[in-house]
């Protein structure tokens, strides 16, 4: 596997220089935030996996305002499959796409009842039977709740990815894959969160922190102040909200 080609390095680096240059990056970041927890607020498994539902489109802030009072209304998935989904929707109005979100959480919560007795599964494989499930919460749930390693690919992964030159993909699975390729398993998790530290903090999506960032030496993006050649412009935040929640 080391000796591989890293096929989708936009820097033309060896995979072994990839794989080098990727610790020394994940090394700073540890050192940068040496604590890692998960944002959503959550008691339980089955409260992980709504909370992450509701994040698509939405900060993790906005649904953190939500959740305790719907998850004081329901609390079990045999609960959330009988809700009344305007009673649900009600709840989550301020995440955005509240009808879609509603009726994926209803959908999940059944295929959680029908399927796994309303116990949240511990496999990639059976997470993804849950409708609205995809890698990205599966790997959020398999991390936070049976500290299982895995890459989560979200919006700050992506784009801090690229800019890095650690893929050269935009589809989050490919990302996902690259990121497993370069860097050791026990780093997966912690990786992707401290990711999505530095995205919130530092290198954010318009005007990133270049000058200041602790990752600009090891960073090819530095020189073009975030914005390198090997990157597509992304649609417009109006544009894309008219696609409703990402795939997760
Ligand atoms: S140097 Fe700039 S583009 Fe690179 S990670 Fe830091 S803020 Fe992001």
């Amino acid at each position: 596997m080391l000796s591989r080609s890293p096929a989708s390095s936009p820097t033309g680096e060896s995979l072994i220089r990839l794989r080098r240059r990727a610790a020394k990056i994940a090394a700073i970041l540890g050192e940068r935030y040496p604590v890692t927890r998960l944002p959503l607020k959550h008691r339980n498994p089955l409260q992980l996996l709504v909370a992450t539902l509701l994040s698509a489109q939405c900060t993790d802030a906005q649904v953190n305002r939500v959740t305790p009072a719907l998850f004081t209304r329901y609390r079990t998935s045999e609960e959330f499959a009988a809700a009344d989904p305007l009673a649900i929707e009600a709840l989550i109005r301020p995440t955005g796409y509240f009808r879609q979100k509603a009726r994926a959480i209803a959908r999940m919560a059944r295929t959680l009842e029908q399927k796994f007795g309303g116990i949240v599964p511990g496999t990639m494989e059976e997470l993804l039977e849950l409708p609205g499930v995809g890698r990205k919460t599966a790997n959020v749930i398999l991390g936070g709740i049976f500290g299982v390693p895995g890459v989560v690919v979200d919006t700050h992964v992506r784009r801090i990815s690229q800019r890095l030159g650690l893929t050269a993909h935009d589809d989050p699975p490919k990302i996902e894959q690259d990121l497993m390729r370069i860097l050791d398993r026990d780093q997966w998790s912690d990786f992707s969160l401290r990711v999505i530290y530095l995205g919130r903090e530092v290198c954010r999506a318009q005007r990133p922190q270049c000058p200041t960032c602790p990752l600009r030496r090891l960073c090819p993006s530095a020189e073009f102040t975030g914005r390198p050649p090997w990157m597509r412009p992304r649609p417009s935040a109006r544009g894309s909200r008219t696609r409703g929640p990402s795939s997760r």
